[in-house]
């Protein structure tokens, strides 16, 4: 019989999770949704990416990683089909759940591996509550915003060239690049004006971008500075104790 080393806690027995939990206080929690992501990519191409990139950075600094929370805050996607959109208020709910069962077991630092933006307003909040409640410190990730400079603007909207080659690098046989698409990149913002969004409002095809220009290449490179910018934050997340990141927050992190 082979050993049974996982760092994913679906994969885990009770006894192992103990033994985790005895000895480290980091987790990861990946998070994503199930959207339209162009006629090209899986509908789940976000909580897809975010667990992978969590995956690995688990392996790579022997911390849990949960299984992904594959739906989130995607309302606005909502007239292309398979679309599952919760509301802001039960997400945080639930996501406050899981981080609450983590929290009771001894993880009480948490990364949230978030894989789509419409989230974000929702973990922030999460976030502050855990803080203040001093439940959990949470730190959030989004990937793309650590590979930004690697891509051209046109090519990091929904659904582009970035989201596309990471998942051509990671799993090729669920992109259909013979339907791919370039779209007109949105001007959604007038200074001070916010409007109300639908995707289709601003794309017929659910893309906003570029996105012909994917490759598996670009896929690889942004997915390797990914998983070692998140091992930095991880590794020096381990070392610093709860209540110090409880009263200083990000000061005690001194993370470049
Ligand atoms: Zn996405």
């Amino acid at each position: 019989m082979s050993e049974h080393k996982s760092y994913v806690l679906s994969e885990m027995t009770w006894v192992m999770a103990r033994e985790y939990f005895k000895k480290c206080d980091v987790a990861l929690l990946p998070i994503g949704s199930t959207e339209q992501h162009g006629p090209q990519n899986p509908l789940g191409t976000d909580h897809l990416v975010a667990y992978a990139i969590a995956k690995e950075v688990a392996k790579r600094c022997s911390v849990i990683c949960l299984p992904p929370i594959p739906f989130g805050v995607s309302e606005h996607h909502k007239h292309f089909p398979g679309t599952i959109f919760i509301s802001p208020s039960a997400f945080r709910e639930y996501t406050m759940d899981v981080i609450k069962s983590l929290s009771y077991h001894g993880a009480k630092k948490i990364v949230v591996v978030n894989g789509h933006g419409g989230n974000l307003y929702s973990l922030i909040e999460v976030a502050n509550r855990c803080r203040r409640d001093r439940i959990a410190f949470i730190v959030i990730f989004q990937w793309w915003e650590s590979v930004r400079d690697m891509f051209p603007p046109d090519e990091m909207g929904h659904a582009g060239a970035i989201e596309t080659s990471l998942n051509l690098f990671l799993h090729d046989h669920l992109v259909r690049m013979d339907q791919v698409v370039d779209e007109p990149v949105p001007q959604m913002r007038k200074i001070g004006f916010y409007f109300p969004i639908d995707t289709r409002d601003l794309t017929s095809s659910g893309v906003m971008g570029k996105a012909t220009t994917a490759s598996k290449e670009k896929g690889e490179k942004a997915y390797t500075v990914a998983v070692d910018t998140l091992c930095k934050l991880v590794n020096r997340l381990k070392e610093i104790p709860f209540d110090k990141l409880i009263e200083h927050g990000v000061k005690s992190i001194k993370f470049e």
